[in-house]
C-alpha cells in the first residue's frame, strides 16, 4: 500500500526510483574478558584499527572530487581530528588494560561517557558535533569487525537508486558525491546539519528529518522524491506515478528553460529594472555568481573564512581573498560583510562558549566591537582590497545606533592609519547595516542616518520576531516567513528606506525564493541577494511580474487580520 512521509525537503526537483537502504547505525557489541597475557594484542588491535580509520579517511579526503562542496574537505578534517583526539584514540585503550575487557566493549563504554555530555549541552552547533562522534566511531567499529567502510555506501545497483539511509556522514556523501543515486533521504539531519548543508551544495532532490523512512521503506521499494515539498511516497500507485511523472518533466523543461533567461536584464513587464545579486561564502564561490550573470555579490560571509582554518587568518591573507573576489567580479559590486561569528559558528580558534543563549550574546558586530583587534585586522584587510574594486561593508547583527557610530569611528582610524603609511584605498567606501534584529527593523530610520545603504538579513529576523530557532527542526514549522508580523516589518523598513532614498536590497533566504518574490517586489523591494543556484528562477519571477497588478493585492495583504485572506492574496500574487 501506499504510503507518504513528510520531512525537510532540501534539494530542489523530484526522483522516481528504487530504495537501497544503506547499514544501520546501531551496531551489536560483543562483550567479553581479555586474558591478561591476551591484553597487550587486544590494545595493538584498537590502534590499528584507529590506525585503518584514519588511512580511510585520509584516502577520501584525497579523493575528493575538485568540484565538490568546499565544506566536504571541512568535515572531513574534522573526523580525522576526532579520531587523533586522546579520547578516541588512547583513553579507548587504557579502558582495555583496566577493565581487560576487548576492544568494541572499551570503545562502546567511551562513546557512552561522551554522548552523555553531548546531552547536557544545549548549543545546536556543538550538540551537531554529536552525530560526528558516533559516525567515527562507528567508523572503527566496522573496521574492529574487519568491514571495509566503502560497504556504508554502497554502489547503486544498475536500476534507478534512491539512498535511503538513517544518517549520512561526510564521508558517506564523498561517496555519494561520486555515484549515480538519484536522490537520498534520511531518517535525520536538522536544517542546518552537515546532511542539509552538502545536500544543497549538490543540488539534487533529498528529504531530510523523514524520522522513520529507514524502518519504513524496504530495499529495492519504489519510491518518489519530492525535494521541492519534502513529501516521500513509498510505493505510489500508477495515478501517482503518472502525476510525479509529468511533474519530473516540468521540472527538467524548466531547468532547461532557465538557461535562456541567463543574459537578459531583470525587468519587470512594466519596466521596472530589479537587481539580483549573489550571496557568497568563500571565495571560490565566485565563479557561480559570473556564470548565473548576477549584477554583484550581495552578501559576502566573511566569517567563513575564519572557520575553515586552524588559526586566525592573519591581515594578509584576509586581504588576498577580498581581493581575488572584488577583481574577479570586475568593478561590479561586492558586499563584504565584516565577521559574523557567535551563535552557530564559532571557529576552531575561538574558546567555546559558556553563553546560555548565544544567539542573544555576543555575536555579530557585538562580538567584533569587544574584539577591537580583530576587527580592526579585518577592516584594514578590507579596505586595502578596496583599491582593487567595487568593494563595499555591511555590519551584521546591528541592534543599537551607538555601534554604527563606533564602526564608524574604526573604520576612519583604520584609514588613517593607512593614509600615513601611503597605502592606497576607496576613500569613499560605502558602509551598510544589516537589518535582522527587530530593533533595528523598527527604528532603521535612526540607523539609515549613519549608513549608505542596508541589507535586510530575514533568516535571523524571522527568528528574533517569532521567537523560532532557525536551526531546531522541532519548531521548523513555525518558522513563517510569510506571518503578518514579518510582512509588516519588512514593509516597514523597505519602505522606509524607499521613502528616504537608501538603497534597500535583502540577503536572507526570503530574498532566493521565487515563491515570495512577487511578494517581495510588491512590498517596494528592487534589489535580492540569493544563493547563486536561485538566481535564474527568482529573475523569471520579475519577468513576468506587473507590479501593477500586484499593487491591489499587496494592500489586502497588508490588511489582512485574517491567515485565510493571507494565503488567498499570496495564491492570487501567483496568479
Ligand atoms: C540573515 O540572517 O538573513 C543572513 C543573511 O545572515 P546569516 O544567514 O549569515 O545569519
Ligand atoms: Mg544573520
Amino acid at each position: 500500500m501506499s504510503l507518504a512521509l513528510h520531512g525537510i525537503g532540501v534539494g530542489g526537483g523530484v526522483a522516481i526510483g528504487h530504495a537501497h537502504l544503506i547499514s544501520h547505525t546501531d551496531i551489536e557489541i560483543a562483550h567479553y574478558t581479555v586474558r591478561p597475557e591476551d591484553i597487550a594484542g587486544e590494545v595493538a588491535r584498537y590502534d590499528s584499527a584507529v590506525k585503518t580509520a584514519r588511512q580511510e579517511l585520509e584516502m577520501l579526503w584525497g579523493s575528493i572530487p575538485e568540484n565538490a562542496p568546499t565544506e566536504l574537505g571541512a568535515f572531513l578534517s574534522l573526523h580525522i581530528m576526532l579520531l587523533n583526539d586522546q579520547t578516541l584514540s588512547v583513553e579507548p585503550k587504557e579502558i582495555i588494560e583496566k577493565r581487560k575487557c576487548n576492544a568494541e566493549w572499551a570503545l562502546k563504554l567511551q562513546l557512552d561517557a561522551l554522548l552523555a555530555q553531548f546531552d547536557e549541552i544545549e548549543e545546536e552547533y556543538l550538540r551537531e558535533r554529536r552525530t560526528d562522534v558516533i559516525q567515527v566511531t562507528e567508523r572503527i567499529f566496522k573496521t574492529l569487525a574487519g568491514h571495509d567502510m566503502a560497504m556504508h555506501t554502497p554502489a547503486p545497483t544498475d536500476r534507478d537508486s534512491i539512498l535511503v539511509a538513517h544518517d549520512l556522514s561526510p564521508a558517506d556523501m564523498v561517496l555519494f558525491k561520486d555515484s549515480e543515486y538519484l536522490a537520498f533521504i534520511t531518517d535525520v539531519g536538522g536544517p542546518t546539519s552537515h546532511t542539509a548543508i552538502l545536500a544543497r551544495s549538490l543540488d539534487l532532490p533529498s528529504v531530510l528529518a523523514l524520522r522513520h523512512a529507514r524502518s519504513l521503506i524496504h530495499e529495492d521499494e519504489l519510491i518518489i522524491v519530492d525535494g521541492v515539498n519534502g513529501v516521500v511516497i513509498v510505493d505510489p500507485d500508477e495515478r501517482t506515478l503518472t502525476e510525479y511523472r509529468a511533474r519530473q518533466d516540468e521540472w527538467t523543461e524548466r531547468q532547461a528553460r532557465l538557461q535562456d533567461i541567463r543574459t537578459s536584464t531583470p525587468v519587470t513587464q512594466d519596466g521596472v529594472e530589479i537587481e539580483l545579486f549573489g550571496n557568497i561564502e568563500l571565495p571560490e564561490d565566485t565563479d557561480q555568481v559570473i556564470e548565473n550573470n548576477a549584477t554583484g555579490i550581495g552578501l559576502f560571509r566573511s566569517e567563513f573564512l575564519f572557520l575553515s582554518e586552524d588559526d586566525l587568518p592573519t591581515e594578509q591573507e584576509q586581504y588576498e581573498a577580498y581581493r581575488a573576489v572584488a577583481e574577479q567580479m570586475n568593478g561590479q559590486p561586492v558586499i563584504i560583510r565584516t565577521i559574523d561569528l557567535g551563535k552557530d559558528k564559532i571557529p576552531k580558534w575561538q574558546e567555546e562558549t559558556d553563553a546560555p543563549n548565544p544567539a542573544l550574546g555576543l555575536t555579530g558586530i557585538r562580538l567584533c566591537l569587544a574584539e577591537a583587534q580583530l576587527f580592526r585586522t579585518q577592516l584594514r584587510a578590507l579596505l586595502r582590497a578596496s583599491a582593487h574594486g567595487k568593494i563595499k561593508l555591511l555590519v551584521p547583527m546591528l541592534s543599537h545606533v551607538g555601534e554604527v557610530r563606533q564602526t564608524r569611528r574604526h573604520l576612519e582610524e583604520v584609514k588613517a592609519q593607512l593614509r600615513v603609511e601611503g597605502i592606497p584605498f576607496d576613500e569613499h567606501i560605502e558602509l551598510g547595516g544589516m537589518i535582522e534584529v527587530p530593533a533595528a527593523a523598527f527604528t532603521v530610520e535612526h540607523f539609515l542616518h549613519h549608513l549608505d545603504f542596508a541589507s535586510i538579513g530575514t533568516n535571523d529576523l524571522i527568528q528574533y520576531t517569532l521567537a523560532v530557532d532557525r536551526n531546531d527542526d522541532a519548531v521548523s514549522h513555525l518558522y513563517d516567513p510569510v506571518h503578518p508580523a514579518v510582512i509588516r516589518l519588512l514593509h516597514h523598513v523597505i519602505s522606509t528606506c524607499n521613502r528616504v532614498g537608501k538603497p534597500i536590497s535583502m540577503c536572507g533566504e526570503m530574498a532566493g525564493d521565487p515563491a515570495l518574490t512577487r511578494l517581495l517586489l510588491g512590498l517596494g523591494l528592487r534589489r535580492f541577494s540569493m544563493l547563486p543556484a536561485r538566481l535564474l528562477k527568482v529573475k523569471e519571477q520579475v519577468l513576468s511580474t506587473d507590479l501593477e497588478r500586484i499593487k491591489p493585492l499587496i494592500a489586502r495583504l497588508l490588511d489582512a487580520d485574517e491567515i485565510e485572506t493571507l494565503w488567498q492574496v499570496m495564491e492570487e500574487l501567483q496568479a
